[in-house]
């Protein structure tokens, strides 16, 4: 099949007991830019045992030109034979030219099967992706070589084009006004496209232990801390700041946290309201996980530390001076502020 035979943006939205995820949202945002920049349609789909209406005009009124709802009471849950079956079913129906999803569990073990499947090129866990306005290659940026270079891969003989985008790295799509309700197309698949040789027993949630993906501010401690008992000093800067604790991989390795506070390249991506790294260097790994954060505040004794090359206000000192400043001043503002509202 020609490459031109192939146009249009399509990203893979997910939802979790009939509500969209949010990842989905980001996958617009990105999506749209795309699709703008290349002249083309965006378009979706959603894999559910049946979203509801208003679910789907949601997520149809950010931008979407179509949004396919694949529906079935086996696809309640994700199943890689299904999911994928359906996914090369509307490729060969509407010839995308890009597929994007979350790099999130869904996605990392989907679209691997599904590309295979098409002999289609796929990067994962890009962290950028731009377009040729000319050849329509997507440009897919990542972190490579153990996250010391970023590298940006072309896929220019095949098509459909592949990619997995982290979460929390895109901006989230807000709904339109301008939405037009035949947008959306129920579809649901024959017996041949749900064909499966898993049985789902059942799910077990897993509780996320830190939150630190959907905070407004995380307080990051590094290996500067020096050992774990120290751990609560940065933890009661977290606790005045109502923010959540997040950590370096150097403090996960020596086990001073566990891996659910991991933030970077092999962790978890953050785009917090603010970033407060305490005893941080800032390393390339580090980075790729938190330099979305809106606000990012360092605290480290070295005036060199890669940290400060990011942060928007960076304090050099030592931080067994400097935290215990700054909660003492937190405690005192706090205690300003209420009794600023008792008089009113
Ligand atoms: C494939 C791969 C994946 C990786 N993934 C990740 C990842 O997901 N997340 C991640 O974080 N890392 C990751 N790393 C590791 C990364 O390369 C760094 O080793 C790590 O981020 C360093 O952690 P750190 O900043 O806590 O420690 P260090 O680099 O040792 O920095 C400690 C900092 O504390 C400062 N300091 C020391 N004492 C004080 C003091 N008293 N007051 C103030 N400051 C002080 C020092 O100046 C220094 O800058 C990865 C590495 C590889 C190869």
């Amino acid at each position: 099949m020609k490459k031109t035979n192939y146009s249009d943006v399509w990203i893979i939205a997910e939802q979790r007991n009939n509500k969209i995820l949010k990842i989905s949202y980001e996958l617009v945002s990105r999506g749209l830019l795309l699709a703008r920049k290349r002249g083309c349609r965006l378009c979706a789909m959603i894999f559910s045992d049946g979203l509801n209406e208003a679910e789907l005009v949601k997520l149809s009124a950010c931008g979407v030109d179509t949004l396919v709802s694949v529906e079935a009471p086996s696809l309640k849950y994700i199943s890689p034979e299904t999911y994928s079956a359906c996914i090369c079913h509307l490729i060969d129906e509407y010839k995308p030219e890009i597929i994007l999803s979350g790099a999130t569990s869904t996605g990392r073990t989907i679209m691997p099967y599904t590309a295979m499947k098409m002999h289609a090129g796929l990067t994962a866990d890009c962290t950028l992706l731009d377009i040729d306005e000319t050849t329509g290659d997507l440009l897919q940026t990542r972190p490579a070589a153990g996250g010391n270079i970023m590298a940006t891969i072309r896929t220019p003989q095949l098509r459909p084009q592949m990619a997995t985008v982290r979460p929390h790295s895109s901006e989230t799509a807000v709904p339109l006004s301008t939405f037009k309700k035949d947008k959306i197309i129920r579809f649901r698949p024959d017996d041949s496209l749900l064909f499966s040789q898993i049985k789902c027993e059942g799910f077990i949630p897993i509780k996320e232990k830190c939150g630190i993906q959907d905070a407004k501010t995380v307080v990051v401690v590094g290996k500067g801390i020096k050992k774990a008992e120290n751990i609560s000093l940065v933890r009661e800067l977290a606790d005045a700041l109502g923010a959540s604790l997040g950590a370096t991989r150097d403090v996960v390795d020596r086990t001073w946290l566990d891996y659910s506070h991991q933030i970077g390249l092999s962790g978890k991506t953050i785009t917090p309201q603010l970033y407060i790294g305490i005893g941080v260097s800032g390393a390339i790994q580090h980075l790729a996980g938190m330099q979305t954060s809106e606000t990012i505040i360092a605290v480290n004794n070295d005036p060199d530390a890669q940290i400060f090359k990011v942060a928007d206000f960076g304090i050099v000192g030592d931080l067994f001076e400097v935290v215990p400043a700054m909660i003492k001043k937190i405690k005192e503002n706090r205690g300003l502020e209420i009794l600023n509202q008792r008089d009113v």
